[in-house]
């Protein structure tokens, strides 16, 4: 069996990394395709190097382009790749980025069955570009791997029954398989001088965020407001939004430590070591949970509503985060949201069968 995949920004090479090894130990054989929405070594390279993901068969590079220049350029170039070969039996895409539209629709129109891996996520809010993408690619897909009871029930509200299977999300066995290695290998605790529960970490790179300069310098100002330093790994959008408007003194200020977007494993062991995580981020809202922190998330809704649901979780806007962390109390419990841990495994059996 070939299988292609499609890949194309950094949470998809995670995600990806356990399910190659998956995919590898079923005996099947799987082109990757690079589009290179993500492209700079912090935001690429680095994750070929540390995790187990193979090297990108194929690199597009087509990024920096506005959403329709970018999904079509993909496409076309997919498309083109994809008829020069033999057509493979399946089409791989992850997440919601424009590679994952543009997988999809390119999947669609060659006849090529698609399969979707974090499927049935919504925000409920086509503001976003991703929910779009998402919406999509869950309309074109044949297998759709959810990984939370909550996707599924999206899934068929929608209309969409068949091919739909209940996995778990493929990030708790990345954790489960990167943990030992980035407590074995990460320095950046070191690094940065900081000590467990002792420091915040943030990530910010929603639009609905960045590009906005009074959201952006608010959110800024908030950071600064908290009772420890925050450790700000920042998007290189992010990085761009802060230079082009002006706000870069924010960067200079005690209470922030701005570094650069760092390694999936220097990133577990901030997650973990953090006295919470403040985020707009899908994944990392995820992983908090599942590293035990607590989370706040800087957005009006949630796709990962269970997070919310179970009160490691608060939905915050840059005016309410310091209550909002001053108010937080440990829930009791944290019940298991996110599988086993054998989502690869469960995926790489399905596509074979
Ligand atoms: N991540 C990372 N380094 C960073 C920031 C994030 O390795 O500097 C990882 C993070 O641990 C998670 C994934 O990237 O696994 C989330 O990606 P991102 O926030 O870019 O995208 P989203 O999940 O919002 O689509």
């Amino acid at each position: 069996m070939k299988i292609v995949t499609i890949l194309g920004a950094r949470p998809q090479f995670i995600k990806a990394s356990v399910v190659s090894y998956a995919l590898v130990n079923a005996g099947i054989e799987e082109i990757i395709i690079h589009t290179g929405q993500h492209f700079d070594s912090l935001m690429s390279d680095i994750f070929f190097q540390d995790l187990d993901l193979p090297q990108p068969h194929y690199h597009l590079n087509i990024h920096s382009l506005n959403h329709g220049a970018m999904t079509g350029r993909m496409m076309e170039q997919i498309e083109s790749l994809l008829l020069q070969q033999e057509l493979p039996d399946w089409i791989c895409v992850y997440g919601d980025t424009n590679s994952t539209l543009a997988g999809a629709l390119v999947a669609a129109k060659l006849h090529i069955p698609l399969a979707h891996i974090e499927a049935g996520l919504r925000s409920f809010n086509r503001q976003m570009p991703e929910e779009v993408n998402r919406v999509v690619t869950d309309h074109l897909a044949q297998l759709l791997f959810a990984p939370t009871p909550l996707a599924v029930e999206c899934l068929q509200k929608e209309g969409i029954f068949s091919g739909v299977h209940l996995v778990g999300d493929v990030m708790m066995d990345a954790i489960i398989t990167y943990q030992v290695k980035a407590q074995q290998t990460s320095n950046i605790l070191a690094k940065y001088q900081l000590h467990p529960e002792e420091f915040y970490l943030a990530t910010i790179h929603r639009p609905s965020n960045t590009d906005n300069q009074h959201r952006l310098s608010a959110i800024l100002e908030s950071f600064n407001k908290l009772d420890y330093p925050v450790v700000f790994p920042i998007h290189p959008r992010t990085a761009a939004q802060i230079r082009t408007t002006g706000l870069n003194h924010y960067l200079e200020q005690q209470s922030i430590i701005a570094i650069p977007p760092v390694s999936y494993l220097d990133m577990l062991m901030l997650e973990s070591a953090c006295k919470a995580v403040v985020t707009d981020s899908g994944g990392i809202q995820k992983e908090a949970y599942i590293l035990g922190r607590p989370c706040f998330t800087m957005r009006d809704e949630t796709e990962w509503k269970e997070t919310v649901d179970v009160g490691w979780n608060h939905l915050v806007q840059p005016e309410t985060l310091n209550d909002a962390i001053a108010n937080f109390t440990i829930p009791k419990e944290a019940p298991k949201l996110y599988g086993s841990g054998d989502a690869a495994d469960q995926i790489a059996k399905l596509l074979l069968a």
